[in-house]
């Protein structure tokens, strides 16, 4: 290859993730990243990379890849490869300064719209520990291990990495009363999830099954599903979450395509009892992604990381997760986002909110600096990063990062 990439990039040729971006003309476009550089899309269309000039053209000069990812996996892919070719070309090709821009003279824009989003709650070490603070005795609810839980989110809030998040006020009942007070949220939380998007229309009335789910997932991203804890205690009964999470979402800018992960399967936890026929799936369920929690505390400059974790520990599939919700006949869309849910591990330095980590806040979290966290306070910067590597082959996800305001 003759394009240098640092040995320890995110965005390898392994990679090439998609995304939108600017570089202050607001001439919003496509995007593939290598290295500490991205291929402007257009540019490479306009040099007849791909054939089909115009139709490129077209399709990555938009603010967002919604057209681009339905126009199906044998253009996304035949797209990638075209790519990988013009990077292994023996020699830079005439066209290479034109093609390839600074990642840092470039700015990340929200990489889809969202007609729908999706949040399960796929790790069965949170939903035990999230359980067990509020039902000591019975922390798994009887339908978890049949089906994988979720809800219908709120798309309009969610917002690429670097977006600020507002403190959200709200109805919360303070220790030892019964009558709530409307209030800033004194709990306010991250959730560590990956997402996957949606690449295929379903059609109303047709499941989409296990065996075919691949087909209809277009590529993951980094998901914080920010939570207020003492808003979502009050509100959630009985038809779960609301404003205590619709405020914000937060997701990576650079969506890596589904066959880029393919060296990184793995079988996931054991499912007992056996699921039901229509969420059965063999092989290599889950994916091995290392992924790790930091926070920067308000005024500070200094990083700690919260928790490291796996997305091999989840429990439920996205494969699972999209039978299940297509079971009934509810269609999906292009560009659909489903959330997997915080990913907790089995270990307390694994967890995935700042929930578990302080234990409902009875457990102030020390960190460097000499000072502690249970909950995310104003000018706090929260981060996630994800990454897997195998057998030389590294494939990163970048990250998702957000300041909290006041
Ligand atoms: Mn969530």
């Amino acid at each position: 290859m003759w394009l240098s990439v640092p040995a320890n990039t995110d965005f390898s040729i392994h990679n090439l993730p998609f995304g939108i971006f600017h570089t202050g003309d607001d001439r919003a476009r496509a995007g593939i990243a290598i290295g500490d550089h991205i291929i402007d899309l257009v540019a490479a269309a306009e040099a007849g990379l791909f054939g089909k000039i115009r139709l490129f053209k077209k399709v990555f000069a938009q603010n967002t890849l919604n057209e681009f990812i339905g126009m199906g996996k044998s253009a996304t892919n035949r797209v990638r490869r075209k790519v990988q070719d013009w990077l292994h070309l023996p020699a830079a090709p005439a066209n290479a300064a034109r093609l390839l821009i600074d990642r840092r003279s470039a700015t990340m824009l929200m990489p889809i719209r969202i007609p729908n989003y999706t949040d399960f709650y796929s790790s069965i070490e949170h939903a035990t520990n999230v359980g067990r603070m509020f039902r000591p005795d019975n922390p798994l609810l009887p339908n978890w291990r049949w089906l994988p839980v979720g809800y219908h989110g709120r798309a309009s809030s969610i917002v690429v990495s670097g977006t600020p998040i507002r403190r959200p006020w709200g109805q919360i009942v303070p220790k030892g009363q019964e009558t709530p007070v409307y209030a800033a949220s004194q709990q306010l939380d991250f959730e560590l999830e990956m997402a996957f998007v949606i690449g295929k229309n379903s059609e109303l009335g047709q499941p989409v099954t296990v065996e075919k789910a691949d087909e209809y997932i277009f590529g993951l991203l980094l998901f914080n599903d920010w939570s207020a804890r003492d808003i979502q205690r009050w509100e959630y009964v009985p038809l779960g979450p609301f404003l205590g999470k619709n405020f914000g979402s937060s997701v990576s800018p650079w969506i890596v395509p589904l066959e880029a992960l393919k060296p990184f399967r793995v079988k996931g936890p054991k499912q007992k009892p056996a699921p039901l026929e229509y969420l059965q799936q063999k092989g290599k369920q889950q994916y091995d992604i290392d992924l790790e929690v930091v926070i920067t505390p308000a005024n500070s400059a200094q990083e700690t990381v919260l928790s490291r974790s796996n997305t091999r520990h989840l429990y439920w599939s996205m494969a699972q997760q999209l039978a299940h919700h297509t079971v009934n006949g509810c269609n999906v869309q292009v560009g659909d986002l489903m959330a997997s849910g915080t990913i907790s591990g089995p270990t307390p330095g694994s967890y995935g909110s700042l929930l578990e980590l302080s234990w409902g806040g009875k457990n102030p979290i020390p960190l460097n600096g000499a000072i502690t966290r249970t909950f995310l306070e104003d000018g706090d910067t929260l981060t996630l990063r994800a990454g897997a590597e195998k057998d030389g082959i590294r494939v990163g996800f970048g990250e998702v990062s957000g300041m909290i305001l006041k």
